[in-house]
């Protein structure tokens, strides 16, 4: 096998393993069916022949010398056939190697050829079968897949049984044509076993490369999917973290809800919003009563907890999508909710002020214990009239001044301005 060494080095040695015993199975089936034909055609040569040599007087067996060779042919065979049925089962079991059954292979074609050659020695004179020699060098050639080297040796062998047996054993001596003629058959034999062998190497060769190039194809596209993915698992890990970033940024670290920078961002989209749909928004301005001196009685930790609790009662209140409750600062919230009449504002404002009462936070006011509330400043504001942001939480802010001034636990409601007084349809 010195021809795959030379070139298939740079090819899988794994393919060129399963190769080298792919032509070995090969080589056994076509030895096995070569042997098969050898046997029919000689059985059947030898019953035609005993059944005329019955029936006519004109033929009788005689012992000659091409007798005998071809009784070695069918011994030979027989012998051959079995061991080469046994070197199948011994090679697929691994018992037997490849370079075993070429070897036996080497046997066979080297007897053929031999036997070609003394054959053609015996019936030399007789035209129609003296070449059997040559036929069976073309035979054999393109029958088996076998080495230059070992092709050549073979060639070379049974060319001196022929040449040898024809100068001093055959009837008629060979003529300078009948020397040129094995000569240009040899060559020609030599060449159609050497096509026959590369041509098949060549396309397995080419198999094998198209095999090569789609498994790097393949690990290529397996990196490259890797890649993608990994790339995926970042851009979600950051989207994620982005997204965490965006709700701690727009919440307030004391109390939960969302901070002053998130009403901001609502302001701005719900003034817009409303300047395109006419919706009419509702700002409540909450803030808690003396919570200067709760800080002062109780501490300012007491204080953050009170912060916390009244957050959490507040934002119960916000219940529909568009509504928005967040602190504003210090101890003051904001609620936001759209097209609430100016009914329900007060008494949406009183329900919030009442929830915080019923809080029962105790609290100590003027010396008198009592409990902690808040107040409420609150307007109507319409973005689409040309009513402004600053303006509009101005007022709620006066409305809660108003209460307070009045008294702490109070709401009040302050109106628009009359220059943007407009008509909702
Ligand atoms: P009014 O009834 O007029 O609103 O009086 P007030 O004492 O509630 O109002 P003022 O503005 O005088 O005081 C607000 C206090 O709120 C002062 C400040 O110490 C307290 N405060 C602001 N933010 C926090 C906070 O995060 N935690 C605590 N514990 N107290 C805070
Ligand atoms: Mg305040
Ligand atoms: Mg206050």
């Amino acid at each position: 096998m010195k021809d795959f060494e030379k070139s298939w080095s740079l090819i899988d040695p794994e393919y060129v393993t399963k190769l080298k015993s792919e032509i070995v199975l090969l080589n056994i089936s076509r030895m096995k069916m070569f042997l098969e034909s050898i046997l029919v055609l000689q059985l059947l040569t030898y019953l035609i022949l005993f059944v005329i040599s019955g029936v006519s007087s004109v033929y009788t067996f005689e012992y000659s010398g091409s007798l005998t060779l071809f009784f070695a042919l069918l011994v030979f065979s027989v012998i051959e056939y079995v061991w080469v049925t046994h070197q199948k089962k011994g090679f697929l079991s691994r018992r037997i190697t490849a370079e075993t059954i070429n070897n036996n292979l080497l046997i066979i074609v080297g007897f053929i050829t031999t036997w070609g050659a003394l054959l053609s020695v015996c019936l030399s004179g007789n035209d129609a079968v003296d070449n059997v020699y040559l036929l069976s060098l073309m035979v054999t050639s393109f029958m088996f897949y076998m080495e230059e080297k070992s092709q050549g040796i073979i060639f070379v062998i049974s060319s001196m049984f022929y040449l040898v047996g024809h100068i001093f054993f055959a009837e008629s001596s060979l003529q300078v044509m009948d020397y040129l003629n094995l000569g240009v058959f040899i060559a020609l034999s030599w060449v159609v076993g050497r096509m026959n062998y590369q041509s098949y190497l060549g396309f397995h060769k080419d198999q094998c490369i198209i095999h090569d190039k789609n498994n790097l194809l393949q690990e290529v596209n397996a990196d490259l999917t890797n890649e993608v993915m990994e790339k995926q698992e970042i851009m979600r890990d950051l989207e994620s973290a982005n997204a965490m970033l965006r709700k701690i940024s727009a919440i307030d670290e004391l109390t939960g809800v969302p901070n002053r920078r998130k009403l901001n961002e609502v302001v701005l989209y719900e003034w817009r919003r409303s300047q395109r749909e006419r919706n009419d928004i509702a700002i409540f301005m909450i803030d808690i009563d003396n919570f200067k001196s709760y800080n002062d009685i109780y501490g300012h930790v007491a204080g953050d907890v009170v912060l916390r609790k009244v957050a959490t009662a507040l934002n119960r209140f916000s219940m529909r999508p568009t509504d928005f409750f967040g602190r504003y600062g210090g101890e003051e919230f904001t609620f936001l909710a759209v097209n609430m009449s100016k009914d329900n504002i007060l008494h949406f404002a009183n329900r919030m002020r009442a929830a915080v009462e019923g809080l029962k936070i105790e609290h100590t006011i003027d010396g008198k214990p009592s409990y902690l509330t808040i107040s409420i400043g609150s307007t109507l504001a319409k973005p689409y009239c040309g009513d402004e942001v600053d303006k509009a939480f101005k007022r709620s802010d006066m409305a809660l001044y108003m209460g307070k001034h009045d008294g702490k636990n109070t709401m009040r409601f302050l109106d628009l301005d009359d220059e943007v007084r407009c008509r909702k349809g």
